[in-house]
């Protein structure tokens, strides 16, 4: 399969270079050639289901691989990067369910798109004399993840900024803690400063014949589709059980996890309906609420991974509806859940059934709630896409004791942390790299 830009002007382009490249070179993001390629997974046998998350991962991943040099890396690539599960469990509410995506290494669900990015760009990489300088953003989340899964990967160095005293303390932690090949930047600005000043970066050509870089963002191709690989295990598996589609609510910010739902459930899985749940940042609850898409500054909230207020994957999600905004408009249920409404369900089900979520599997937990009181039937789950502890700053005061921490984030809470101070201009983040 060949990927094209969203945005019609750039050359069709392999999926080993798509991956490479992170960004097409007009700007857009890379999707399959052809729309109609999405819906492939009718005839592998709606039948699977008895699968491992690694066995599904690759059966859902091998029509975007097929005729590519990574192809034959496939069932390797799924095996590295998925070595831990995505459970779905039930909840104390009748046919509601979440899928814990939080059990990487950095627990949240960006661990899986991170590391089978890692793993494809090592594979890619190889054989090359020059060593690749990864730069990211992070409002908090995808540093960490990006980090845990490139630490000590040969021929890759990679640099993290992060808006220092804006992420939480056991964020900022992760992101300092890995030393050797990672370097974390502690910026004394905003996330919108961080990302200029990586967007500069990567648009600079005098720095990348001196330094090559590459970024390894939400919107990345290596990132994006073996997200797909959660949601289709969960649907096969509980369709296999059940004979019923799973219904998802998403928590959303930059849309690239929801985007995988979307795109599996075009594939052919089993998958219903689609509600995505955002912050008070709340661009796509106005646009399907039946306004123009108006991108507009975050804001900050307690579901901080999600303060996006221009969702990149939007232009994919326009992709996919072949740019007909009314049928888009259609197709999914959004709602916007303010701090007030996170911590009142944080507190409520903890109270009522034991339950604990962080700040944005949170808003998607209200969203069902929100549905189950209108009489929405069938079964379904949220997306669960990080563990409560990484948000122990934000959950433990509300629930008036200490949440467990899973070992994996234990560990790395345990070895020391550095990061470096940065002032807010790319100058400096200039002076960095080519040290
Ligand atoms: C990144 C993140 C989100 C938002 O995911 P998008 O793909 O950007 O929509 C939600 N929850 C957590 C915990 C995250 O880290």
């Amino acid at each position: 399969m060949h990927f094209v830009s969203t945005r019609h002007a750039a050359p069709p382009a392999t999926l080993s270079a798509a991956i490479a490249a992170g960004l097409a070179p007009d700007g857009g993001l890379y999707v399959p050639e052809h729309r109609s390629q999405a819906r492939q997974w009718q005839g592998q046998g709606q039948g699977q289901g008895q699968g491992s998350l690694v066995a599904d991962a690759a059966a859902v991943l091998a029509p975007f691989f097929a005729g590519d040099a990574l192809a034959s890396h496939l069932p390797a690539l799924c095996e590295q990067a998925f070595d831990f599960p995505a459970p779905l469990r039930a909840l104390s509410t009748p046919g509601d369910h979440v899928l814990e995506l939080f059990h990487g290494p950095t627990a949240a669900f960006k661990d899986f798109g991170a590391r089978f990015l890692a793993a494809s760009l090592a594979r890619l990489q190889g054989g090359r004399d020059r060593p690749l300088t990864i730069v990211v953003a992070t409002s908090g989340d995808t540093g960490a993840a990006v980090a845990a899964a490139f630490h000590r990967q040969p021929g890759i160095r990679v640099v993290v900024l992060y808006p220092d005293g804006r992420v939480s303390p056991r964020q900022a932690h992760q992101l300092g803690c890995f030393g050797d090949n990672i370097h974390a930047l502690r910026v004394a600005g905003s996330f919108d400063d961080c990302q200029a000043m990586v967007k500069q970066a990567l648009g600079d050509r005098e720095l990348q014949a001196r330094v090559p870089l590459s970024s390894a963002n939400s919107i990345s191709l290596g990132r994006w589709l073996p997200q797909m690989s959660y949601y289709a295990h969960a649907a096969l598996t509980h369709h296999a059980a059940h004979g019923q589609h799973l219904n998802l609510v998403i928590p959303t910010g930059n849309l690239g996890n929801a985007m995988a739902a979307v795109l599996a459930r075009a594939m052919g899985l089993p998958i219903g309906q689609i509600a995505l749940a955002t912050n008070a940042n709340d661009v796509l609850p106005r646009f399907f609420q039946g306004e123009a898409y108006r991108p507009r500054h975050s804001v900050p909230t307690l579901a901080n991974a999600m303060d996006v207020g221009a969702p990149s994957n939007f232009e994919r999600l326009r992709w996919l509806h072949a740019d007909d905004d009314d049928a888009l408009r259609a197709g999914f249920r959004t709602a916007a859940v303010d701090d007030a409404a996170i911590r009142e369900l944080i507190t409520r089900r903890h109270a009522s059934a034991g339950e604990l979520f962080c700040p944005h599997t949170a808003t998607a937990v209200k969203l069902l709630e929100q549905l189950r009181g209108e009489g929405v039937q069938g079964d379904w789950a949220v997306a669960a896409t990080a563990h409560p502890a990484k948000f122990e700053s934000v959950v433990e005061p509300l629930i008036g004791r200490a949440i467990e921490v899973p070992p994996a984030l234990a560990a790395l809470l345990q070895r020391p942390a550095h990061a470096e101070p940065c002032p807010p201009h790319y100058a400096a983040l200039r002076e960095f790299l080519l040290a």
